[in-house]
């Protein structure tokens, strides 16, 4: 494939257990607009940090999620990786096609506000959960699981619409 992205990934995580149900495959893009208070990493906001990804390296992150046969599933956080969706989905649409697991992704939206989006919508069909919201530091509870704070849902595919 001849195309690249203009999407830069900040961490790659092969085996994790805290980004969603069972053992996953996490990436981290950089690229947040929101600014909540007390984010875990406000280093991740500025899309021009990080690596540029390209085609061969998420060949590379494919064929290593399919030999790991113990894995659940992928998880895709940032930043927000909702910031450049139309870059967003070309990652979803490939890592769906070439992996068949199932997606969490993280997003500083609410699934109301990604579904009056046009781009944002698009993504929504190769993503299995959505955990959506903005962090609120008032509402930070760390006994939470797989979230932040107590506005944040998790919308498996199901419930989107
Ligand atoms: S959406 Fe996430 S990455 Fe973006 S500012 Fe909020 S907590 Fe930080």
């Amino acid at each position: 494939m001849g195309q690249e992205f203009t999407l830069r990934l900040l961490n790659v995580y092969k085996e994790t257990i805290v980004d969603g149900v069972g053992l996953r495959y996490s990436l981290y893009f950089s690229g947040c607009s929101h600014a909540c208070p007390g984010c875990h990493n406000e280093y991740s906001w500025n899309p021009k940090h990080g690596t540029l990804l390209t085609f061969k390296k998420l060949e590379e992150i494919a064929e290593e999620i399919n030999a790991n046969t113990l894995l659940d599933g992928i998880t895709i956080s940032g930043g927000d990786p909702l910031f450049n969706p139309t870059e967003m989905l070309k990652v979803l649409k490939f890592l769906k096609e070439k992996t068949k697991k199932n997606i969490w992704l993280y997003t500083g939206y609410t699934l109301e506000q990604v579904k009056n989006d046009e781009e944002k919508k698009c993504c929504l069909e190769y993503i299995d959960v959505l955990v959506d919201g903005k962090f609120i530091q008032a509402l930070h509870d760390p006994k939470l699981k797989f979230r932040g704070s107590s506005n944040q849902k998790i919308i498996k595919k199901a419930d989107f619409y």
